[in-house]
């Protein structure tokens, strides 16, 4: 369970979360807001990517500022862009890096890696250089590469933002079938219907908690009354 209590960060004097609270126990969350309202700020907060300036966030009771690398073994995190994800010559490696340490046999590791990337419809890649791959194939390794280390919680910070409509229907499939909590931050709206629990994100505050689609209203009600986050053309 993660729990964020009392967050506040400023990057340079610059504010960008004010005084966010919240528990997240259900299955799928998903996040909205406009650029720039300070998403992916708090999602790597949830696996102690970025520590908060005030307050604190705690996965199953570790808190992030102490027990970081313990927590992003719990918590898995994927990227907009799988190619700053993917630091591995080939599909196979870029898997297998991330089982390292962990006190597994070669071939432990070898079959892991096979098996992830047949569940996950890259095995006929496993030797390829991963550079090679289409964009889609390139965010399947990615979620791969990190569903193989077997978190409990996945945060994916617009994982289907550079991908065509068939990729992102890939994706989103993908991670509709997972058993881990996903939380997912996103612009493609309609991904979002059947989940839990929505959370938009306005100028750094939590503007609305609730059901998808009130959540969506609530965003667009935003935007469409000029909005609050960069770009809007509107004076306070
Ligand atoms: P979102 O995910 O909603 O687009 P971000 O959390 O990425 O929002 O960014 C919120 C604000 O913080 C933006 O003004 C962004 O430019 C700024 N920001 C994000 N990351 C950094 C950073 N590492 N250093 C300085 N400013 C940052």
């Amino acid at each position: 369970m993660i729990r964020v209590e009392g967050v506040h960060h400023s990057y340079d004097d610059h504010p960008v979360l004010h005084g966010i609270d919240l528990t997240l126990t259900e299955s799928r969350v998903g996040i909205i807001g406009a650029n720039g309202s300070g998403k992916s700020t708090l999602a790597r907060m949830l696996n102690g990517l970025v520590i908060p300036e005030r307050g604190r966030v705690l996965v199953d009771g570790l808190d992030t500022r102490k027990h970081g690398h313990r927590i992003r073994q719990r918590v898995g995190f994927v990227f907009p862009d799988a190619d700053t994800q993917i630091i591995m010559p080939t599909v196979a490696e870029d898997v297998a890096i991330g089982l390292s340490g962990r006190g597994l046999s070669k071939a432990d590791v070898a079959r892991r890696t096979t098996d992830i990337l047949a569940r996950y419809g890259l095995a006929a890649h496993h030797d390829r250089p991963a550079h090679l791959l289409s964009g889609g194939q390139k965010q399947m390794l990615a979620l791969a590469a990190v569903l193989v280390t077997e978190p409990e919680i996945l945060i994916c910070d617009e994982p289907t933002t550079l991908l065509d409509l068939r990729n992102v229907t890939l994706v989103v499939e993908t991670l509709k079938a997972l058993p881990q909590q996903v939380i997912l931050l996103t612009h493609h709206l309609d991904i979002l219907h059947d989940f839990d629990r929505v959370l938009v994100i306005d100028e750094g505050r939590l503007a609305f908690d609730g059901a998808p689609s009130e959540a969506v209203d609530h965003y667009r009600a935003l935007v469409s009354a000029g909005g609050t986050a960069p770009g809007r053309n509107t004076p306070r």
